[in-house]
């Protein structure tokens, strides 16, 4: 089926698109159909907003990521920000434009993959907005959450000898992406009108760059323990970026150790695969929304074998900079090459060998 959008018009769609998203959470007082939601905070909690706008071509492309993906990942980065905070996500408001090149079936398919993960995560659908547009399609998500005040987790805590922490693996969601975008560009030159790609053995990598997690067990888990990490974010941008920023914020330096990333074996195949470094993936890679985290030494013993967790380093005085120490026992500054749509450079681990400069040789 594909049914063009005018056919429905704007309350149409709208009412078809927000039908099936009952409240589960108690704040949720009113949802879609008003002037606006209403929201009650419940007791001493503070409210968390965080906001994300998706691009077609800029932030994604149409060619290679189905449209109910899109949905999942549009609302679960917007989560994966919430519990960066040590938040509970609670709402969502969805702002669409959309060009006359999509129908009502595409635009239900993003809802579905909303609906999801709105279900996932216990998180209701309460707004947004709708219009029509002439440069393809745009999502912006809008999220609501809250946390015990007091109890939010910030960049800016971190503290001389705190452990550095880092959630899951890293690096798999970017190396996807490079496989994404090789197939697609084999497919669009290949004779063979059957072309199909081929990513057997590459599940994990393209799960990750599809349909990543926010990740909600970690939270849980650092709370069950009694630990509570003295900064804290998620890493969108690649793990270089996000380190630099808790070290400007917090007005520290870290030793980050290069055998302590965690990189899942497929992303390692698929780096050598496209002749790339490895390490710079990992490091520079984005979209992981794995949590990246301090917390003081005294909680050593509590995180050391936690499940999911990994320590990589440790943060020391701002006089001594942020570097990666190799394999070697080389420092390396680290330098932020993170995602940046305002950049015209390539994708840094095209771009760079190196993921750091090397202290010695400046
Ligand atoms: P207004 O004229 O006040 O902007 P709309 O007619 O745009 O109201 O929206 C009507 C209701 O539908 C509002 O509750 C709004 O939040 C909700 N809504 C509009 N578009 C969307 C959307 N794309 N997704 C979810 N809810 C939407
Ligand atoms: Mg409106």
């Amino acid at each position: 089926m594909s049914t063009e959008i005018s056919t429905l018009g704007e309350f149409g769609l709208i009412d078809r698109l927000t039908r099936e998203f009952p409240l589960v959470n108690k704040s949720s007082v009113l949802g879609v159909g008003d002037d606006a939601a209403i929201i009650a905070p419940e007791g001493d909690r503070e409210i968390l907003v965080t906001t994300d706008l998706l691009l077609e071509g800029i932030h994604f492309d149409v060619r290679y990521v189905p449209l109910m993906h899109l949905g999942y990942k549009a609302a679960v980065v917007n989560f994966s920000d919430i519990y960066a905070m040590n938040g509970t996500p609670r709402q969502i408001t969805v702002s669409i434009g959309v060009s006359s090149r999509f129908t009502v079936e595409n635009i239900d398919a993003v809802y579905a993959g909303i609906k999801l993960a709105c279900e996932a995560y216990g998180v209701d659908l309460v707004g947004g907005d709708t219009s029509a547009s002439v440069t393809g399609l745009v999502i912006s998500v809008t999220c609501l959450g809250d946390v015990e005040k007091g109890k939010a987790v910030r960049r800016s805590g971190a503290k001389e000898t705190d452990l550095i922490c880092v959630s899951g693996d890293l690096g798999a969601a970017y190396m996807g992406l490079q496989l994404l975008e090789r197939e697609n560009h084999v497919a669009a030159s290949s004779k063979d009108p059957d072309f199909q790609p081929n990513f057997a053995g590459k599940e994990y990598i393209l799960q990750r760059q599809l349909r990543p997690e926010a990740r909600k067990d970690i939270v849980e888990r650092l709370r069950a323990a009694g630990v509570t990490p003295t900064s804290m974010m998620d890493v969108s941008d690649g793990l270089s970026s996000e380190l630099l920023h808790i070290c400007k914020a917090s007005g520290v330096g870290c030793r980050v150790y290069e055998d302590r990333i965690p990189i899942d074996y497929q992303t390692a195949l698929m780096a050598e695969e496209l002749n790339m470094n490895l390490v710079t993936a990992a490091m520079n890679g984005g979209e992981d929304y794995e949590l990246l985290f301090t917390v003081p030494l005294t909680d050593k013993e509590k995180v050391e074998h936690m499940e999911g967790v990994r320590m990589i380093g440790y943060v020391t005085p701002a006089s001594l900079g942020a570097a990666l120490v190799s394999r070697d026992g080389n420092e390396l500054a680290i330098r932020a090459q993170g995602w940046n749509a305002f950049s015209s450079e390539e994708a840094p681990a095209e771009r760079e060998e190196n993921p750091t400069e090397s202290e010695n040789s400046k």
